[in-house]
């Protein structure tokens, strides 16, 4: 079921929002060559917690059998992972590398989730077109978030984006509504057809995701249960805000 937030749950879904874009603020400045994942992790804890709320994505259940909650504040996914990746002190991030940053700080029970990749130091331009173009189709996708427009509309500006860019959309994983549960209705794919799903109404939260790989759209788990990797060993980019759709314009509740 899809959720219309109230006049009072659009205000705690700001916040969250607001908190969950300062948590990346914080981590982008913190991000050079030297640096782990697990101090990263450490950063955004921090700040969310500083701002009275809870690192969401914290001991979230896989729904895998045998598979151990989540053990991050942060999902930090370095190069060819694609998303999900473990904070470790072991992963030491190195001149050159992209790493992605996905997270969820809850406050006052309603929940902001954002995503961004970074560079670490400086990169190749392919690597930086990969980021632009991850970053640019969900701008491209919020086009259409708009009262009376289809979900379709949202996902088929996505993926042919990236698609005609020469870059795959993952196809596994989705955008997703988004509010008191970090996961809510409806699922929002990277790729499909306009004039097709549910019909957009002022008061719908949703989390938009573009996540895309340079090469094939291949991905592989590994065997922590958490971990996706491309399955070609290409780069993969990341870039997700929490929307609120309006009488006009979507409203971006994770940029401040
Ligand atoms: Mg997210």
């Amino acid at each position: 079921m899809v959720t219309i937030k109230s006049k009072r749950e659009i205000e705690l879904m700001r916040e969250a929002g607001r908190v969950a874009c300062l948590a990346q603020k914080e981590i982008e400045k913190a991000i050079k060559p030297g640096v782990s994942t697990f101090e990263l992790d450490k950063i955004a804890e921090t700040v969310i917690r500083a701002c009275g709320g809870i690192p969401a994505e914290k001991n979230y259940p896989s729904g895998e059998k045998g598979v151990p909650n989540f053990p991050g504040s942060i999902c930090a996914s370095v190069n060819d992972e694609v998303i999900h990746g473990i904070p470790s002190k072991r992963v030491i991030l190195k001149e050159g590398d992209i790493i992605s940053i996905d997270l969820v700080a809850c406050k006052n029970g309603y929940n902001g989730d954002c995503a961004r990749t970074y560079i670490v130091g400086d990169a190749p331009e392919e690597t930086k077109r990969l980021i632009d173009v991850t970053k640019q189709a969900f701008f491209e996708g919020i086009k259409y978030a708009k009262k009376g427009n289809r979900l379709g509309d949202i996902s088929h500006a996505i993926g042919s984006y990236v698609e005609s860019n020469g870059y795959s959309v993952v196809k596994e994983f989705q955008g997703h509504g988004i509010g008191s549960s970090m996961h809510e209705d409806p699922g929002i794919p990277n790729y499909g057809k306009a004039g097709r799903g549910i019909r957009l109404e002022p008061g719908m939260t949703l989390a938009i995701e573009p996540m895309v790989i340079m090469g094939n759209h291949n991905i592989l788990q590994l065997d922590d249960g958490w971990t996706i990797i491309t399955e070609d060993g290409s780069l993969a980019a990341h870039y997700e805000n929490t929307i609120l759709i309006t009488e006009k314009e979507p409203e971006i509740l994770t940029i401040i």
